[in-house]
C-alpha cells in the first residue's frame, strides 16, 4: 500500500485503466449494501462525484466495515472495474481499506442530505464537506484564477493596497477600527474625543472599506492595474446581499473614459461567466438541479446580451412610468434618489431582460471623487446591475481637475487633509483615469444561483457573527 501513491477522485473517474491498482483517500458519502457486498461513496474534494467503492464480505467481514460510516476518513486500495451500476463507469473493487478517522454516527452532523442552508450555516467548520458546498468553494476557486487571467491577459498589474488605512474616503460609521489601545482604560484627548498619541499608529486608523485611492494612485504610474482582496464595512445592514468582511476586485485604468469603463466591466464580466461555464460546468449543474432549475440558462443569456447603457435620468424616468402603470415599489422613486435594489431590479429583469449599466447619477448621492458633468448635477458614475442580484459593479470616471476634486470634497465633508496624498495625484502629471470595483461574492451569488451571500464564502462575517 505505500509504494502506491494516492490518486485523486477526479483522475480515476477519467481512466480507462480496468484491472489496474489504484490507492484513494477521502471522506465516506454513504455506505449501504448487503451482506454479501457493501457500496461505499467516497469524496475527496477533487470533484462532486464521487467514486464507489466496492467492498465484497469474502474479502472483508463486519468487523472491518463497522468503522466505514458515513463522515469517516479512509484509504483504500482497490482495482478499477467497469462498473454495472447506473449512473456512473468506474468503480473500485476493494482489496484494504484503512480508516484514519471514524466518525460517530450518533454525533455526526451530516448524517442525512438535504440539510438546510441556514442549518448548515451553523455547522460552518464541516459544511465543506457536503456537495453543496464543495461545489460553491471550487467555483470560488475557479473565479479567482478566471478573474487574475482576465487582467493579466490584458497587461494589467496585480496590485497591493493596503488593508489598514488612515483615510476614510466613503464616509464614517461604515469602518471598522483598528486599535492597540487598551480599551478599558481609554485616555481622553483635550479638546475631546479620545487620545490615540499612544495607539499604534499615533492616530486613528481602520481596515480598509475599498483600495480604490491607492489603486488610482497605481494606475497613474502603471497605466493599468486591478486590486484583489479583503474589504470591510461595518454597516448594520443584514442583507442576503451584504458582508462586513467581503472580496472586492478594482481595475483601475489610465487614459480610459467612463466608455471605455464600462466596456471594460462587460468584457471582464463575461469573461468570468463564460469561464465558469467552461471550468465549472459539473459544479454549476449540481447547483443548477438542486437549487436553481435556471441557472445555466440564466448564465448563457448573458453571454448572447449586450448590456444595455442608460441614464440615471431616464432610468428613474421608466421607474415613474411603471408606477403611474400601477406597478409599486418599497420606496420612493424620484431623481435624485438612490435607487434600491428593488427599482435596479425593476430595470434588469422587467424592464430590460438584461443587465443594464446605470450612468449619469445626481452628484449628491455619489462619491466625491467622481468626475463631474458639465451639466452640474450629475456625475459619471456607473453601476452594472444584474438579475437577481441589483449592483454588482459600481464604478466611474475619475475626477481629475485638482480644484474640482478638492472643492467636491470639501463640499461632502472629506477631510482633506487625510488624503493630500490622493490630490497630488492631479496636482503632478494629472490624466482622466476610470476604475470600478467588483465584489467577488455578488458574482459568485450570480454564477452559483445562491440566494444569500453568506453561503458563497467560507466563513461569513456578519452582524453579530464571528463564529469559527
Ligand atoms: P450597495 O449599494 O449594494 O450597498 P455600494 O454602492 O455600497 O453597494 P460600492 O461602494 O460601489 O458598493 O462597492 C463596489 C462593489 O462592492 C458593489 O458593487 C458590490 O458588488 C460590492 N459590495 C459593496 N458592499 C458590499 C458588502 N457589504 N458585501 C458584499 N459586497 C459588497
Ligand atoms: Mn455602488
Amino acid at each position: 500500500m505505500e509504494t502506491l501513491g494516492r490518486t485523486k477522485i477526479i483522475d480515476l473517474l477519467r481512466s480507462k485503466d480496468f484491472g489496474t491498482s489504484f490507492l484513494v483517500k477521502g471522506w465516506v458519502r454513504t455506505r449501504r449494501g448487503s451482506k454479501q457486498v457493501s457500496f461505499i461513496a467516497l469524496n475527496d474534494g477533487s470533484t462532486i462525484y464521487n467514486l464507489q467503492i466496492v467492498a465484497g464480505s469474502d474479502t472483508f467481514d463486519d468487523e472491518q466495515l463497522k468503522a466505514v460510516t458515513t463522515g469517516a476518513c479512509i484509504a483504500v486500495v482497490g482495482t478499477l472495474a467497469e462498473s454495472q451500476g447506473q449512473g456512473q463507469e468506474a468503480e473500485l473493487r476493494a482489496s484494504s481499506i484503512t480508516v484514519y478517522g471514524t466518525a460517530d454516527p450518533t454525533s455526526y452532523p451530516l448524517q442525512k442530505k438535504g440539510h438546510s442552508l441556514e442549518y448548515l450555516r451553523e455547522i460552518a467548520h464541516l459544511r465543506p464537506r457536503t456537495n453543496t458546498f464543495g461545489a460553491i468553494l471550487r467555483i470560488r476557486h475557479h473565479m479567482a484564477f478566471a478573474i487574475h487571467n482576465f487582467f493579466h491577459d490584458r497587461g494589467f498589474f496585480y496590485f497591493h493596497s493596503p488593508i489598514i488605512t488612515a483615510s476614510d474616503c466613503e464616509g464614517a460609521g461604515q469602518m471598522f477600527q483598528v486599535t492597540t489601545l487598551n480599551l478599558a482604560e481609554l485616555k481622553k484627548a483635550p479638546c475631546g474625543g479620545v487620545d490615540h498619541s499612544d495607539d499604534f499608529f499615533g492616530r486613528p486608523a481602520a481596515l480598509t472599506v475599498s483600495g480604490q485611492l491607492e489603486g488610482e494612485l497605481a494606475a497613474l504610474a502603471l497605466g493599468a492595474i486591478y486590486t484583489f482582496g479583503p474589504t470591510f464595512r461595518a454597516e448594520n445592514s443584514n442583507t442576503p446581499r451584504h458582508l462586513a468582511e467581503f472580496w472586492m476586485i478594482e481595475p483601475e485604468v489610465a487614459f480610459n473614459e467612463i466608455e471605455d469603463n464600462m466596456q471594460l466591466a462587460e468584457d471582464f464580466i463575461k469573461f468570468c461567466i463564460q469561464w465558469a461555464l467552461n471550468n465549472c460546468i459539473d459544479d454549476i449543474r449540481f447547483l443548477n438541479d438542486h437549487f436553481d432549475k435556471d441557472l445555466v440558462a440564466r448564465l448563457q443569456s448573458i453571454l448572447d446580451k449586450t448590456f444595455v447603457r442608460l441614464g440615471y435620468t431616464e432610468g428613474v424616468e421608466i421607474l415613474e412610468q411603471a408606477q403611474r402603470n400601477g406597478r409599486s415599489f418599497e420606496f420612493p422613486v424620484y431623481w435624485g434618489a438612490d435607487l434600491a435594489s428593488e427599482h435596479e431590479r425593476y430595470l434588469v429583469e422587467e424592464h430590460f431582460g438584461c443587465p443594464v449599466i446605470l450612468t449619469d447619477y445626481p452628484k449628491e448621492i455619489k462619491s466625491f471623487y467622481m468626475k463631474q458633468n458639465d451639466d452640474g448635477k450629475t456625475v459619471r458614475a456607473m453601476d452594472v446591475l444584474f438579475p437577481k442580484i441589483g449592483e454588482i459593479i459600481g464604478g466611474s470616471q475619475r475626477e481629475d481637475d485638482y480644484d474640482k476634486l478638492a472643492q467636491r470634497a470639501e463640499e461632502m465633508g472629506v477631510p482633506t487633509k487625510d488624503i493630500w496624498w490622493y490630490l497630488e495625484t492631479r496636482r503632478f502629471g494629472t490624466a482622466p483615469h476610470s476604475g470600478f470595483g467588483l465584489g467577488f461574492e455578488r458574482l459568485l451569488l450570480f454564477v452559483t444561483g445562491m440566494s444569500n451571500i453568506r453561503d458563497v464564502i467560507p466563513f461569513p462575517r456578519t452582524p453579530k457573527n464571528v463564529e469559527f
